[in-house]
């Protein structure tokens, strides 16, 4: 489990389509239609916010760039900064909605970096509390809780309008 928590944003997303072709990722980009089924918490012209469907921790979501690539360096300068403005403003949100302790924000680079879709980059924004060994333990390897799930988007989304913008 420790190490598990060492690499918290190692990637397991799918977005409950597996049979899917092609990136899930730009499959959600380009289905503006399916947000609620893909529990997109926010949509701009050049990035989106999406729950983490297999979240490491509850609250687990990531900042998506529009663009398919897996080279950092392609981001638009501009596009990096606001995204990063709205991971700082997800931080915000978990804390009023989630009482979260803490958080972790990153980005896997490469399948030597951990990235499960490592052709489309994505910033993780990872809920922490005090303590969450404990609590991940209870919950590790049971994907069971999509009550939970749903019930927790349905929160996050109703408060995401105020957060980010
Ligand atoms: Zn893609």
């Amino acid at each position: 489990m420790f190490d598990t928590l060492n690499a918290p944003w190692r990637d397991a997303y799918v977005t409950g389509e597996e049979s899917q072709k092609g990136c899930p990722f730009c499959h959600i980009v380009q289905n503006p239609s399916m947000d609620a089924k893909h529990h997109v918490l926010f949509r701009s012209s050049d990035y989106f916010i999406v729950m983490n469907r297999y979240p490491y921790t509850p609250g687990h979501f990531m900042i998506i760039p529009h663009l398919h690539t897996d080279n950092i360096a392609q981001l638009d300068a501009q596009l990096w900064q606001q995204m990063m403005h709205q991971a700082r403003q997800g931080v915000a949100l978990l804390k009023e909605v989630m009482h979260i302790h803490g958080a972790n924000i990153g980005i896997n680079i490469g399948q030597a970096g951990g990235a499960g879709i490592a052709e489309h980059l994505h910033i993780h924004v990872v809920p922490r509390w005090e303590r969450d060994t404990n609590f991940m333990t209870s919950i590790a390897h049971t994907r069971v809780y999509s009550t939970d799930f749903e019930a927790l988007h349905g929160r996050l989304l109703a408060q995401a309008g105020r957060f980010f913008e």
